[in-house]
């Protein structure tokens, strides 16, 4: 009974912080849904990305990091700027991002036998031609180095970071164990210098949140990485999803010229993300869409 119940518990925690990947929340977490309102001015309209300009933010990334994609001027007083989606574009483009979600702990859930990552997906994007971004945990690259270095050294794909533990930045984040500080920072270079060992290239100085959430003390905590956070404004809901056309129904529904969408790339917690993509594809193309990365988007 406790057993049972612990495990139910566990489950839940997994399915939450998933959704707050933008797995089925409907909106982002509480702290960075609170953050995205405030922090609209740090988006491209009043800190415009420059080629110049970025070439100078990016200079110095960390180490495994490439220093060419554009990123946005840091937001008042240095803190780590938060990018959600181009507003001010009127042509019609649109970035799929993929969460390549796994959690430092679950070693042995995939020497089990559990599947995290997708290489159908990832296939599938290759094929219909859909410039993508992979937001790559370094526990992932870590368990799948193959694959990390093979989606990192093709120019349809940008690698960028989403932790290498998958723990909160800012607590409560979903149940999550929470970083702070010195951890969170290192935790970011932790996932650069796994993607590095993997053999990946393509990768970018964009990080996103687990669970999406953050707040001023890890935008301040992250600052010294000189990454740009990059959240979204088009939840797919395929975690856990069993349906995959209301998870492209929700996506058809949502999408902006300049949105960003949250899917993942794990068969483990999303296993319908690869047929859902295979309709999202060629429907928005023939509604006059764009694929591109977010390092196109931002730096338009
Ligand atoms: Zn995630």
């Amino acid at each position: 009974m406790t057993l049972s119940v612990r495990k139910v518990a566990a489950v839940a925690a997994l399915s939450a912080a998933l959704a707050g990947c933008g797995g089925g929340a409907g909106t982002p977490q509480d702290g960075g849904q609170a953050r995205m309102g405030t922090h609209a001015a740090s988006g491209p309209t009043a800190a415009p990305a420059s080629p110049s300009a970025s070439a100078s933010a990016s200079a110095s990334p960390l180490p495994g990091a490439p220093g060419r994609a554009p990123t946005l001027a840091p937001g008042p007083n240095g803190l780590t700027p938060v990018f959600e989606r181009t507003r001010q574009r009127a042509d019609k483009t649109v970035a799929l991002t993929f969460d390549a979600d796994m959690t430092s702990d679950q070693g042995p859930r995939a020497a089990s036998g559990e599947r995290f990552d997708n290489p159908e997906l990832i296939s599938t994007l290759r094929r219909l031609q859909v410039p993508s971004t992979v937001f790559m945990t370094g526990r992932w690259a870590e368990e799948y180095p193959d694959q990390a270095k093979s989606i990192g050294t093709d120019p349809n794909f940008e690698i960028a970071n989403h932790s290498y533990s998958h723990h909160a930045f800012k607590s409560p984040c979903y149940g999550l164990p929470t970083l702070d500080g010195d951890a969170a920072r290192s935790d970011v270079e932790q996932a650069f210098a796994a993607f590095r060992k993997a053999g990946a290239v393509n990768t970018v100085p964009y990080f996103r949140f687990p669970g999406g959430c953050y707040d001023d003390r890890a935008l301040r905590a992250l600052a010294p990485a000189k990454v740009t956070a990059v959240q979204w404004d088009v939840v797919s809901g395929d975690a856990f999803a069993k349906d995959p056309d209301a998870v492209a129904e929700d996506v058809l529904a949502g999408v902006k010229p300049g949105s960003v969408v949250v899917m993942h790339c794990t068969r483990s917690a999303a296993p319908v993300t690869e047929e859902a993509v295979r309709k999202i594809v060629p429907e928005l193309r023939k509604r006059g869409y764009r694929f591109v990365k977010v390092s196109e988007l931002m730096g338009k």
